[in-house]
């Protein structure tokens, strides 16, 4: 033990990693909330206040698509301001190294990248990626007016944040 940690099991953990032929890191909510980015589940999350039933679908987007990118502003001043930190950090390192050949993350927030990760695969999208839902055209968050009511393309297409490329 060191302090509250319990060393075996991080030692179990390098060994496997170390001699594994492949292998990646699953992320999710848990890895950023030391970079502030409070769960969406979680008890400061989004979900708290924003009920994923109405504002977590597409058809939802499509009805309210202003009510929607409200709540999507309040997450770009969260995730903006977010830093890596020393998970993200060890990750990336671990990459570097060839210990790590990728990411499957669940996160939206980029942090992977801004820590130097390189195969990143985003399973939700990236909420610094815009796609125009009528042209398909696709944007990075700096090209993007975030002060209009809805953000649109040049063809009046609305934006929706959090581009995937498996949806
Ligand atoms: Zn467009």
């Amino acid at each position: 033990m060191i302090g509250a940690i319990e060393v075996e099991p991080i030692k179990e953990a390098a060994r496997l990693i170390k001699f594994a032929d492949f292998a990646i890191a699953l992320t999710g909510a848990g890895i950023s909330v030391e970079s502030g980015i409070p769960a969406f589940r979680g008890k400061n999350g989004l979900w708290a206040r924003y009920d994923p039933s109405e504002y977590a679908h597409i058809e939802a987007f499509l009805r309210h698509p202003a009510k929607i990118w409200q709540m999507l502003r309040e997450l770009d001043g969260i995730l903006s301001k977010a830093q890596p930190n020393p998970a993200h950090k060890v990750l990336a390192e671990m990459e570097r190294e060839g210990y790590l050949k990728g990411i499957i993350t669940q996160n939206v927030d980029n942090l992977h990248q801004k820590a130097g990760s390189q195969k990143v695969c985003e399973f939700h999208g990236n909420a610094f990626r815009m796609s125009c839902l009528n042209c398909d055209r696709l944007y990075k968050r700096e090209e993007v007016d975030l002060n209009q009511t809805v953000p649109r393309c040049t063809c009046g297409g609305a934006f929706k944040a959090g581009y995937s490329l498996f949806w």
